[in-house]
């Protein structure tokens, strides 16, 4: 007679072969389906959050997308680890916002002398110095060249995509149509995102203060003057008391009842002024610090509903 464990035992030794052989065969068939496909995709690198979707948008499954700073990684301090190294070596594609913005491009050309960087700035005019150097006439990606920060404004945000297509039609030409349809079609998005910031701040107050000096380009594409507490282009350090001293001061003249704060800071900074003031402390996003739940659209929504709590009110 066979006991009743037995039987539970016989079961799980025939029933151990079979699911290996299963999983054995799903594994052998997706090698042979996928190979091919993977050998011809493009990998691209992109610096960070912001270009990283926008080149998913354009590339689709042609390309295989990589982001270098990882979620919740400040972009102005990272520096690549060596898996990321590895990683730059097999890259056909490195995709950087340019300006300056990664300073460790240099590095990388150095390890991967073959791959393209595709600098998403150019034919944007920017704030501060001129992007290129006099003298040798091309494009110095580690250099500072005053405001990165075009992201955040999306008609900006759609000549980065503009470029990022270009970069992909120029290494494959064959999927020029497939690159150039995706493009369109979100630079629409884009589009609908730009009128809706026009239309919702268009009556309402014009100044504010953000954290860092990240703001600067949508302010001038939408008739508003950023205040900052760090006047820097990067978010660092710790304001100096007579700083924070002028910063109130001037919130206090301008009547306003949100500070903002941003991601990556301490936001007790920002909690110092609006106390002040009787205000409260709302995080205005650079997108340079993200988490992998929101899309640049609705993080820019966001911002714009966080900016009108701000202004509007
Ligand atoms: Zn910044």
């Amino acid at each position: 007679m066979i006991s009743h464990t037995t039987t539970a035992i016989i079961a799980i030794v025939v029933i151990i072969p079979l699911s290996s052989i299963a999983v054995w065969n799903t594994a052998q068939s997706i090698e042979l389906i996928e190979e091919p496909l993977a050998d011809k995709k493009i990998i691209a690198l992109a610096s960070f959050y912001p270009l990283y979707e926008f080149t998913n948008e354009v590339g689709g499954d042609n390309v295989d997308a990589f982001l270098l700073v990882p979620f919740g990684v400040e972009p102005h301090d990272w520096e690549p680890t060596i898996q990321d190294l590895q990683r730059i070596q097999r890259a056909d594609l490195i995709l950087i916002n340019g300006l300056g913005f990664e300073n460790w491009i240099q590095d990388v050309t150095s390890i991967n002398p073959d791959v393209i960087i595709v600098d998403t700035s150019n034919n944007i005019s920017i704030i501060g110095e001129s992007r290129y150097d006099s003298e040798k006439g091309h494009s110095l990606y580690g250099k500072s060249f005053g405001d990165p920060h075009i992201w955040l404004n999306p008609i900006m945000a759609k000549i980065q995509v503009e470029n990022i297509a270009q970069s992909l039609i120029q290494i494959d030409p064959e999927n020029q149509k497939l690159y150039s349809q995706n493009a369109d079609s979100y630079i629409k998005k884009l589009d609908l995102l730009d009128n809706k910031i026009k239309r919702e701040l268009a009556d309402c107050k014009k100044d504010f203060i953000s954290f860092h000096n990240s703001f600067s380009y949508f302010s001038n594409q939408y008739g508003l003057n950023q205040h900052t507490i760090i006047n820097s282009n990067e978010p660092h350090g710790e304001p100096k008391s007579k700083t924070l001293e002028r910063v109130i001061n001037l919130a206090k003249d301008l009547e306003l009842n949100v500070i903002f704060t941003e991601e990556a800071v301490d936001p007790r900074t920002s909690q110092v002024i609006a106390n002040e003031i009787g205000g409260k402390v709302i995080t205005l996003s650079p997108l340079e610090v993200v988490d992998s739940q929101s899309t640049y659209i609705e993080k820019m929504e966001q911002n714009l509903s966080n900016l009108k709590e701000a202004l509007c009110n």
